[in-house]
């Protein structure tokens, strides 16, 4: 059955071809959700929207301009008449040191991903408390839980461990409005990115540390996204779901 018929749904940095992003717009989609892709660059974000069907929509947008940010989904709101879901996506990763962690990369790594997440939250949370009625499901990741990974700098630990404090923090206030915040903690999820980065040595040594013995893929993520997103997940609020394959037991 479709989980999210009718509902209209909001996915941050969802243009990137293989990546989490896109995969959850895909299934919201194939679950009867409209889906607005907003990315960094509108052609790519418009061409993510067309792969998914004529009613959705694709539009350019930096979730660090909290100006921008507020009018994209004002006008969403209003062409749709509601924001059922959010997911905060849109993020980026510098695979450094701490000592090679300049205050520039510091503050674009905690923008994306940290403050990112508050300005799309704070464009959307209007909408959902009018009606009592929302989902905000945020990316954080496996870095943020053990201090690292394979990619994620410790500026990235910090900005996802950021989005974990305040994925709590906006469940508790915004739970008397029916509006429930929960994060996904991604492990090691295969990508082109992600492959392209290691060696068959590197890649045999990291599932070697998952009991499961694979990589993820988007596609176990978005399964995620969606039981977060639905009804499905009613009670669920203020979680972390780990999507790693066992990586942290
Ligand atoms: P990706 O790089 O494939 O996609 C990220 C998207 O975000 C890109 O399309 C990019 O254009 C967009 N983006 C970057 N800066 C933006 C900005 N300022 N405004 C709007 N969009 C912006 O990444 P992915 O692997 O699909 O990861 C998706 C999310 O999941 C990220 O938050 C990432 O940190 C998290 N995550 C990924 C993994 C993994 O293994 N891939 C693991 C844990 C967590």
């Amino acid at each position: 059955t479709a989980l999210l018929q009718d509902k209209f749904a909001v996915v941050t940095g969802a243009a990137s071809k293989r990546g989490l992003g896109k995969a959850t717009a895909k299934l919201f989609a194939e679950h009867g959700a409209t889906v607005a892709i907003l990315d960094l660059d509108e052609g790519a974000a418009k061409e993510a929207a067309a792969d998914l069907g004529p009613q959705h929509i694709g539009m350019a947008c930096n979730v660090t301009d909290l100006e921008g940010v507020k009018k994209i989904i004002d006008a969403l709101a209003a062409k749709w008449g509601r924001i059922d879901i959010l997911v905060n996506n849109a993020g980026i990763t510098q695979p450094l040191k701490i000592m090679d962690i300049a205050p520039k990369n510091y503050d674009a790594v905690l923008d994306v991903n940290l403050r990112g997440t508050l300005y799309c939250s704070q464009a959307v949370i209007p909408h959902m408390r009018s009606r009592k009625e929302g989902k905000i499901v945020n990316l954080s990741s496996v870095s943020a839980q053990r201090g690292g990974g394979i990619f994620g700098g410790p500026h990235y630990s910090a900005a996802k461990a950021g989005v974990l404090g305040l994925t709590k923090a906006m469940a508790r206030e915004l739970a008397p409005d029916n509006v429930r915040v929960n994060a996904i903690c991604p492990g090691f999820i295969a990508t082109d990115i992600t492959g392209g980065m290691l060696t068959p040595e590197k890649l045999e040594e990291i599932k070697l540390g998952i009991p499961m013995g694979r990589a993820g893929t988007a596609d176990d993520v978005a399964g995620c996204a969606l039981f977060l997103a639905s009804d499905l997940s009613a009670y669920v609020t203020g979680s972390e779901v780990d999507v790693n394959g066992g990586s942290l037991i």
